[in-house]
């Protein structure tokens, strides 16, 4: 038994070692893909569920390493620990306002850029500071550009009152993302100045079907007009799914029904053909 328990703690040990080792290779392949703007940006449409019109977009990041494109779930947290998403997040950021600037002067479309911000990048001290010199370094009206933070982001720092007020004060929104899956969503509601929620994919993906999720989604949305809040429903995949929710009074909805997250060529289409409509 001893035997065994000791080869049990080795092989512990082993797979430790080997997740030590593949972070830092991960870690040291993201600070050379910094250098060699190895990054790109996806952009996925966000609808309005009344019209049918383009509304905006959400900024989605990929790494590009040689044919493989890498998704953020896979060096984003990598990232955050090694503490290489402040510079992530500040060329996402800008790539993504620079983008809807584009947006706006070569297609004459007021669209809305959302680019999701990271607990760490939110807790950088001149995190406002540096939103507002990139907002005035790419002309964008600070209106047409929307931060997303999570539950957990605004819950971990003491300061996030102090924080959303000076974001607000330049003019842009903010919205809560994946909204419904933190701790104590409503404390966070009670005390914050915010503009929109975003439903989490998991409440939506078994409505109409589900009774349980259909209640929940119903709620969210009733809970956001009620305190004058847009709301948004991530991952809408089916027709069925969009009816339900335009039936609740969700204002917009993004997912793969509508179009999965674009390349440069393909948003290139994309915008051409709306423009053309
Ligand atoms: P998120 O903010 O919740 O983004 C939505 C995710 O759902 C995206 O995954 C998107 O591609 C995916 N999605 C959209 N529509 C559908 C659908 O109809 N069905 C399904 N199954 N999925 C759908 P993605 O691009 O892999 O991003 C994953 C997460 O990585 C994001 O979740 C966000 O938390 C994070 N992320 C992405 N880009 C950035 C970034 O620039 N900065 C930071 N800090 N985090 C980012
Ligand atoms: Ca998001
Ligand atoms: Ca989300
Ligand atoms: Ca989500």
């Amino acid at each position: 038994a001893k035997i065994q328990g000791k080869r049990r703690w080795c092989l512990f040990d082993d797979g430790m070692a080997d997740k030590v080792r593949l972070r830092m290779q991960t870690e040291q392949h993201l600070r050379q893909a910094m250098t060699r703007q190895a990054f790109e940006l996806h952009y996925q449409p966000l609808i309005a569920l009344g019209s049918g019109e383009l509304t905006g977009f959400e900024a989605l990041v990929r790494w590009r390493d040689g044919q493989q494109l890498i998704m953020p779930d896979r060096f984003i947290p990598v990232a955050e620990e090694c503490g290489l998403i402040h510079d992530i997040g500040e060329w996402v950021l800008r790539s993504a306002c620079i983008s809807a600037r584009e947006w706006q002067d070569r297609y004459q479309l007021p669209l809305r850029v959302a680019v999701n911000v990271s607990a760490r990048q939110f807790a950088a001290p001149d995190f406002v500071r540096r939103v507002g010199l990139i907002l005035l370094e790419t002309g964008l009206y600070p209106h047409l550009l929307e931060l997303e933070v999570t539950e957990s982001t605004l819950q971990i720092m003491e300061d996030s009152q102090r924080i959303l007020a000076e974001l607000k004060a330049l003019g842009v929104s903010i919205a809560i993302d994946d909204f419904g899956t933190g701790y104590s969503s409503m404390a966070l509601l009670k005390h914050l100045t915010i503009d929109r929620l975003k439903i989490d994919r998991s409440f939506v993906k078994d409505t109409p079907e589900a009774v349980r999720d259909c209640a929940i989604c119903r709620a969210i949305v009733t809970l956001a007009h009620s305190l004058m809040l847009s709301i948004t429903a991530e991952g809408v995949e089916t027709a069925e799914q969009s009816a339900f929710l335009s039936k609740i009074g969700c204002d917009t909805a993004q997912g793969y029904l509508f179009a999965r997250p674009l390349d440069a060529a393909a948003l290139a289409g994309y915008l051409a053909n709306w423009q053309q409509q």
